[in-house]
């Protein structure tokens, strides 16, 4: 069953150059237990989508299910129950951590607010949750400054843990950590997520990373989403042009793999009152008249869906 559905999604943000379309008529679901990937480039709208199905911000338009309840506009005891159970990883805790309470404080707070424990409960739940989340006891009466960039993400972590949440919009939770310590925290994501059946949304630009963590990838590019499958085939059968130059940058790393490099050449389009059509045309090799018709998602071969008009000449299908 999906915890999330999310239904035609829409985030506008009106400025005084126009409409930005933030997200733009986005739709997909995730089931219990597994992770979606978010990928694009910077701005592509990624990390908005994720903050607006946990309501960090409101939708303009669209529909977003949680358990199969339609939670768009939620009132306030659902709002509450939301908050407790849908929770956020950022990527960089320490503009979320108040630099005046220790480790342990900072993790009792959520704690404390929830109302669920007594006063006398607090620091062994806090405890519980520093273990769980790998650090170490001598860091515990530390201040977050004292930390460095990967011991700061497992206290952010530890605090989304804190309320028992079921689904976690991890928001390049890695990106600026040394790759050695990327591994230690994806490894610790996907343990959590294993033990208790947590689901994911993680949004990154770095497909490698994505490629470790997800079971299914959406590829989004300014607002919209241009290809979406399970992991597996999109790293073996990307569809998209875009999805192809994106891979090829990757791939090309691996001296055996034969594919040349795609460079992409022109800009990426304004997303501010944005044309009808493909938006990936200024940059697309293939483009026609044609593709400044409005191009939907369509399902090119069973799960994989791809919103481009040559798709199947692209590809020889
Ligand atoms: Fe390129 Fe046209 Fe496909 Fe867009 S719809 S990706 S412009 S071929």
């Amino acid at each position: 069953m999906a915890l999330l559905e999310v239904e035609h999604l829409k985030k506008y943000f009106p400025t005084s150059r126009g409409v930005v379309h933030a997200v733009d008529d986005v739709s997909f679901s995730i089931e219990k237990g597994k992770t979606m990937g978010l990928v694009g480039e910077s701005g592509c709208g990624k990390s908005t989508l994720g903050r607006t199905v946990i309501h960090l911000l409101d939708s303009t338009d669209g529909v977003i299910r949680f358990e199969g309840e339609d939670v768009t506009h939620p009132d306030k005891p659902t709002m509450h129950k939301l908050r407790e159970q849908m929770q956020i990883i950022f990527q960089d805790p320490y503009s979320s951590l108040n630099p005046r309470l220790t480790i342990q404080e900072t993790i009792m707070e959520p704690l404390q607010l929830s109302k669920r424990f007594d006063k006398t409960q607090l620091p062994k739940e806090a405890e519980r949750l520093m273990d769980l989340a790998g650090i170490e006891k001598r860091f515990r009466n530390a201040y977050p400054h004292e930390l460095d960039g990967g011991r700061r993400q497992r206290v952010g972590i530890a605090r989304a843990l804190a309320l028992m949440p079921k689904f976690i919009v991890c928001d390049e939770p890695v990106s600026a950590l040394d790759v050695s310590i990327q591994a230690q925290i994806l490894n610790l994501l996907m343990d959590l997520q294993e033990e208790y059946g947590l689901t994911y949304i993680f949004v990154t630009h770095d497909l490698s990373v994505v490629r470790h963590i997800s079971t299914d990838i959406c590829v989004m590019y300014l607002g919209q989403m241009v290809e979406t499958c399970p992991t597996k085939e999109l790293f073996a059968h990307p569809l998209h042009p875009y999805t192809k130059a994106l891979l090829s940058a990757i791939l090309t790393v691996d001296i055996h793999h034969k594919n040349e490099r795609i460079l992409l050449k022109g800009e990426i389009n304004s997303p501010i009152n944005p044309k009808p059509g493909c938006r990936f045309a200024q940059r697309c090799p293939y483009a026609t008249e044609e593709c400044h018709q409005p191009i939907p998602l369509q399902e090119v071969t069973p799960g994989h869906f791809v919103a481009c008009c040559h798709v199947k000449d692209i590809n020889n299908l």
